[in-house]
């Protein structure tokens, strides 16, 4: 049998249970502790410009550095920090880390940072937004959100109300993983989105596959008659790059140009010794 225990999570009794929900119930306790501990870690990956192959910007990407599990990547963990509410505080620091280390390049590069669903139904996301934007120093204009159709599924009038103080606020929002849900064309009417984020699915066969770049050449077309900015994830091939600025994509991420790495494999901290630039360290990984 089950209960909810005080904290609401299901507490599991069962001598055969499912080994799974084990470890997704181990998960959960552990995540508890994860960002009090520093078992949080924020990944950067380049956002590059198609025309220029030039890095204009960095994705935050989770990861959470488990005393025994290792290197936990966000697949695993996020949806349990979505489940359990406890995605309202680890995004809050989230923000205010990405925030504080962006404000200190001196290249003045784009952050982006990828928002859940379950956080728009937090009252506090506005006013973590501002106190942060306040607090590092960052430009808003150098601020971009991703979110997910999820967004724009549930309570959608409300949560669009939030987008556009966000707006308000200088902040970019760009809409992610487009093509993957049900409704995509609809979700382009119901917010001025400053760019869409092609998935990797579809970026990940546009050699191969006829009919991925039928659709991956309409979505650009589409949303550059919007005005929207386009950008494709998961770029691993130049073939792949050489085909999409074709189409006229404006940027992209992916492999070709570099993995989700620590901070300061980008962004090298002086210590003593001179390290070696970030241009000089992402062209060298681009022929790999
Ligand atoms: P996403 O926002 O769509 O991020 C892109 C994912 O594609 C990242 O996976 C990135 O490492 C991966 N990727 C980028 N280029 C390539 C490529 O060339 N080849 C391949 N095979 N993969 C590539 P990652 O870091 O595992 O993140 C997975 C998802 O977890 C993200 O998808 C995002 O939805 C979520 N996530 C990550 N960090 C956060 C966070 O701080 N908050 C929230 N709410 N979600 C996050
Ligand atoms: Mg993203
Ligand atoms: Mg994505
Ligand atoms: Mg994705």
């Amino acid at each position: 049998a089950a209960k909810r225990s005080e904290r609401g999570i299901w507490e599991m009794f069962e001598p055969g249970m499912d080994a799974a929900l084990h470890e997704r119930h181990a998960l959960a306790r552990d995540l508890r502790h994860a960002v009090a501990r520093g078992e949080l870690r924020l990944f950067l990956q380049p956002l590059v410009d198609v025309a220029s192959e030039g890095t204009t910007g960095y994705e935050a990407l989770l990861r959470w550095q488990h005393p025994e599990r290792g290197l936990v990547p966000p697949d695993r963990f996020i949806p349990i920090a979505e489940e359990t509410g406890l995605i309202v505080g680890i995004g809050e620091w989230v923000i205010r880390t990405a925030f504080a280390e962006a404000a200190q390049w001196p290249g003045g590069e784009t952050i982006s940072i990828n928002l859940s669903p379950v956080q728009f139904g937090s009252a506090n996301l506005l006013p973590t937004i501002v106190h942060a934007l306040a607090d590092s120093g960052i430009e808003p204009g150098r601020v971009e959100f991703e979110i997910t159709e999820g967004v724009l599924l549930h309570n959608s009038e409300a949560n669009i109300a939030l987008l556009n103080r966000l707006h308000d606020l200088g902040v970019k929002i760009a809409l992610d993983d487009f093509g993957t849900g049900y409704a995509s064309l609809n979700y382009l009417l119901t917010f001025p989105f400053d760019k869409i984020k092609i998935d990797r699915r579809f970026v990940s066969d546009l050699i191969t596959r006829e009919e991925s770049r039928a659709i991956v050449g309409a979505v650009i077309a589409l949303a550059n008659q919007l005005g929207m900015c386009t950008l494709a994830e998961g770029v691993e091939e130049r073939e792949q790059l050489v085909q999409l600025r074709r189409d006229g994509c404006r940027m992209v991420q992916g492999w070709l140009f570099g993995k989700a790495q620590p901070f300061e494999h980008y962004h090298p901290r002086i210590q003593g010794i001179v390290a070696p630039t970030a241009t000089t360290r992402i062209s060298r990984r681009r022929y790999d």
